[in-house]
């Protein structure tokens, strides 16, 4: 699983172990590691405990 940046000039592409997700109080998210912009993600976790993240299109809806 990878993640693309959204930032439509940038599109670098990153694996889950590339980068820092973490909540700055608008959901989870992280920041593309070449230009910073914000890419958000919604977290999942499978019944044996499996946590996976899956990029969202744009913001999660407040
Ligand atoms: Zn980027």
């Amino acid at each position: 699983m990878s993640f693309t940046c959204r930032n439509q000039s940038c599109g670098a592409q990153w694996e889950l172990s590339d980068v820092v997700i973490k909540n700055e109080g608008q959901g989870l998210l992280f920041r593309c590691p070449m230009c910073g912009a914000r890419n958000y993600v919604e977290r999942f976790e499978s019944d044996d405990g499996t946590v996976v993240y899956e990029q969202l299109e744009g913001r999660p809806f407040q």
